[in-house]
């Protein structure tokens, strides 16, 4: 969401709190890495909020004693239920207890809403649901006695962690983690903007990929409208993004399954046809294409050297190179802070609508993760006129995304093949001439 609308919905919508981060992340101490949730501000004011909380396009549904939808089973849920969380006397929900079973509720539909929020901002317009023929509200339960979670056709229904002994660990109710309710919402997006393959002859493995690495992507780019979430990454690498072998850099964050994706070194080559596997060569190429943005920035600000920048784009040769370069980004970061956080903010703002518009443009059909690089191509000439395109093509061509080898596309066409010169000229080029038939 861009940082100007942000903080107008700041004056005018409902507050709620969510933790960043699950709470059982923790320090190298042993304290959780975020103890405290965050108040964010979703887009719907207080006078048009329901109880539950709900309203006009989700609904959040405390089950009792529910067993998770199957094949028979499907919303809405008509069974026992608490009364719906309130808010408190000027209509906001950020006064909850954080152990209290109506956070969980409140900080469930928070997270959705406002994930839903950030990226209509980013698409431009609304995001339909794409099981409206059917529900007009997702409907979302927040703990069911479960060991599992899932989103389904018109819901989300979230249960817990698992202990080690594989037992319900319900010190680790799903509904309450971000990432995974985030990437949820993301597989809802690309249904909604994408749609899915017609044809059974379609086997969907750069689909699959695409629709993993997009859950993904829409988490992290959520993720990265946390204040705290920003300042600690920032904190921890000093700006120093860059991901190839990045994770070490993350420090205490590098347990968060997001920066764990959003860090990852993988290319085509290294990767099967699994989805979430072969996601991940997609999802690092795009986040590093935010990361150079971000550096970018930081080059025309004056905040770091174009040196710099150079030097920490191209894989290092020796751990002296990597440590000069983290202690050349940890004195630019000093004292300019609050500089670095906005170049930040706008490579995500950036890399958001970027998305929104490549998502928008895709065809489901038989798609590649070369028409998803030529799609963010075609749409950096949208966003920004082109200015980005050679960062998009570099960090693509390093997780070695491109026409398939087998493509129709790299195949040279000769004047021969195209029916312009004879096989064998017997003189010179004036035979591709073309002559009235
Ligand atoms: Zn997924």
């Amino acid at each position: 969401m861009s940082q100007r609308l942000d903080a107008q919905i700041a004056n005018i919508g409902t507050r709620f709190r969510i933790f960043p981060q699950p709470r059982f992340l923790k320090k190298d101490d042993g304290t959780p890495l975020f103890p405290e949730p965050e108040e964010v501000t979703i887009s719907v004011p207080p006078g048009e909020m329901r109880p539950g909380p709900a309203d006009g396009r989700m609904f959040v549904v405390d089950a009792v004693d529910k067993l998770p939808y199957g094949q028979m089973t499907q919303p809405p849920y008509r069974g026992a239920s608490p009364p719906p969380v309130r808010p408190d006397g000027e209509g906001h929900f950020a006064h909850l207890d954080p152990d209290s079973r109506e956070f969980a509720a409140a900080t469930m539909y928070a997270t959705v809403r406002r994930v839903l929020d950030i990226w209509e901002d980013y698409f431009e317009h609304r995001i339909d649901w794409h099981f409206e023929s059917d529900f007009s509200r997702l409907e979302m339960i927040p703990l069911i006695e479960w060991d599992n979670a899932q989103s389904g056709y018109g819901f989300l229904e979230f249960g817990y962690g698992r202990t080690p002994s594989g037992t319900i660990d319900h010190a680790r109710p799903y509904c309450e983690n971000f990432d995974v309710l985030a990437h949820e919402l993301g597989h809802s997006i690309i249904f909604s903007e994408v749609g899915v393959p017609s044809s059974p002859q379609d086997e969907g493995v750069d689909y699959g990929g695409m629709h993993e690495s997009s859950g993904d992507l829409t988490a992290i780019v959520a993720l990265l409208h946390f204040e705290t979430f920003v300042r600690y990454l920032l904190e921890s690498t000093k700006g120093n993004l860059l991901t190839v072998n990045g994770l070490d850099r993350v420090g205490e964050l590098s347990d968060s399954r997001q920066i764990r994706v959003a860090f990852n070194a993988k290319r085509m080559s290294d990767v099967g046809t699994e989805p979430h596997e072969r996601s991940l060569p997609l999802t690092g190429a795009i986040f590093d294409t935010m990361v150079e943005v971000f550096q970018q920035g930081l080059v025309q600000h004056g905040l770091i050297t174009a040196d710099l920048r150079d030097r920490s784009t191209q894989l290092p040769g020796s751990a002296a190179d990597l440590k000069k370069i983290q202690a050349d980004f940890t004195a630019a970061y000093q004292g300019h802070e609050k500089e670095f956080e906005k170049a930040l903010l706008d490579a995500r703002d950036y890399i958001g609508r970027l998305l929104a518009v490549t998502w928008g443009s895709l065809s489901p059909n038989f798609l590649t993760y070369h028409d998803v690089l030529r799609a963010l191509v075609r749409a950096d000439r949208e966003v920004t006129g082109g200015a980005n395109q050679p960062i998009i093509r570099d960090c693509f061509a390093w997780r070695e995304i491109g026409p398939a080898a087998s493509s129709r596309l790299l195949r040279p066409h000769t004047l021969q093949d195209c029916g312009l010169r004879t096989a064998r000229p017997v003189d010179d080029a004036t035979r591709t001439i073309w002559r009235k038939p």
